[in-house]
């Protein structure tokens, strides 16, 4: 059998002669086995932590439990695991127990912004619905950290229906991300039905899965759920790799179901210290994904979540990566770095300045080997200015509602046809003086 590693052989024999290829690639036999304690952890590996360390690493699985499928575990590199990337995402680390000021339990306020079980609505056209609690590996620097292995926030039935329910009643939503917990926990005619009461709702166009089994369990990409996924076309999977070393064989083999199935990959990377917090492996595991047809998507900066300070790296790391990947590779192989902003202010987009200055006729750019160069604008540009009715423009546009156009942001500050000329916050001094 060809199995990634020669870990993988004394793993193997760790497990006492009970690994037979048909098993190891079973699922379901990779879940019964899901390593929950240092102890099998030590043993499976062949390597001894010491008596402080353990003991430190036991205070850690008591408040953010651990688990790890024997797939996952077997990637790691026992010479130097201390550093090894697939160990540090996988095995519970004293620092998890370190909780900065800064530091929330639920910084992206998703609970705030949840007007129905299991569902945030944050921005106008899509929604998340937490459709399982239950992950294949429970990741370290999981930013829903404060759920993990709670039995009592596994979503019921009924909750998820409430949730499809408000989905319904709300036609502004055509996008919905079905995440977790991992949607690929669910038993396949479970997650059948969801995606089929979704499909049944004209005003859903697309509907997205936020997946890190492909990555830690990829043996759970059957034939069979993949033919069930597409027959509920439109579907678009996001994955999560975080280093090339995990885009193994039994990876590759994952994705390439997916996208044989028509569903187009997506990658979602989270910037962690000590594990790829480096432009040379960023640029490798970007230019790896594409070559399996998975297009990066999005590099998040570390969120504020409680246990997750050993993780974060300055802002400053993800900006210099970003200046390493664009122009430098394949445009459809750099990701959009984003900040999630803390209090719900939702994903915002972060990269090094290309604009130097500009004038009324030029604008100065810089490109990535440092040349500096001017557009000219264009001199003839009709400034139409725009009122906002749609069936008068010489554009042509199919119908627009008035209500799906409403004005949000800087964008209602560019508007020709909205009188608002300031943004205000509401709690100034100033504003309060004046209210009296
Ligand atoms: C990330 C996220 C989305 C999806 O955002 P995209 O930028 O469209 O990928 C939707 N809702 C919430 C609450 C999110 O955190």
């Amino acid at each position: 059998m060809t199995i990634h590693s020669a870990q993988f052989r004394q793993l193997a024999k760790n497990f006492g002669g009970e690994i037979t290829p048909e098993y190891w690639k079973d699922w379901r036999w990779q879940i019964r086995h899901t390593i929950r304690d240092l102890a099998t952890v030590e043993h499976l590996l062949g390597i001894s932590l010491e008596k402080s360390e353990r003991e430190a690493m036991e205070r850690t699985i008591e408040k953010f439990p651990m688990a790890v499928t024997p797939y996952y575990l077997s990637l790691i590199q026992t010479g130097d695991y201390r550093h090894d990337p697939i160990f540090l995402q996988a095995i519970p680390q004293p620092p998890e127990l370190m909780i900065e000021p800064h530091d929330r339990s639920d910084p992206l306020s998703e609970d705030l912004d949840s007007p129905a079980p299991c569902i945030t609505h944050r921005y106008p056209d899509r929604v998340l619905f937490l459709i399982s609690n239950t992950c294949a590996m429970y990741c370290r620097h999981c930013t829903r950290k404060r759920k993990v292995g709670d039995a009592d926030s596994i979503p019921r039935k009924d909750e998820i229906l409430e949730g499809i329910q408000y989905i319904r009643d709300h036609p502004a939503i055509r996008d919905v991300l079905l995440s977790g917990g991992d949607p690929f926990m669910l038993p396949d005619d479970f997650l059948d039905w969801i995606l089929g009461e979704l499909r049944s709702i004209p005003h859903v166009e697309v509907i997205r899965i936020g997946t890190r089994v492909p990555v830690v369990l990829p043996y759970r990409v059957t034939g069979e759920l993949v033919g069930m996924l597409r027959k509920h076309h439109p579907i678009w999977i996001n994955v999560q790799f975080n280093h090339p070393r995990e885009l193994t064989s039994a990876a590759v083999q994952a994705l390439d179901r997916l996208a044989d199935a028509g569903i187009p990959l997506g990658n979602q990377s989270v910037l962690l210290a000590g594990v790829n917090d480096c432009p040379w492996v960023m640029k490798s595991l970007v230019q790896r994904l594409v070559k399996h047809r998975v297009r990066p998507y999005y590099l998040y900066q570390c969120d504020l979540s409680e246990g997750l300070s050993h993780f974060r790296t300055p802002v400053a790391k993800g900006i210099e990566i970003m200046e390493n990947l664009i122009g430098h590779t394949s445009g459809f192989a750099v990701p959009t770095y984003v900040i999630d902003a803390p209090g719900g202010g939702g994903k915002i987009p972060v990269m090094p300045t290309y604009i130097v200055s500009w004038s009324v006729h030029k604008v100065v750019l810089r490109n990535y080997e440092g040349v500096i160069s001017t557009y000219h604008e264009p001199d003839g540009y009709d400034r139409i200015t725009c009122d906002g009715n749609c069936s008068e423009c010489r554009l042509q546009l199919p119908n627009i509602d008035a209500d799906e156009s409403r004005l949000v942001g800087i964008a209602r500050l560019l508007a020709d046809y909205d009188e608002t000329t300031s943004l205000i916050p509401g709690d100034t001094e100033r504003l309060e003086r004046r209210n009296g």
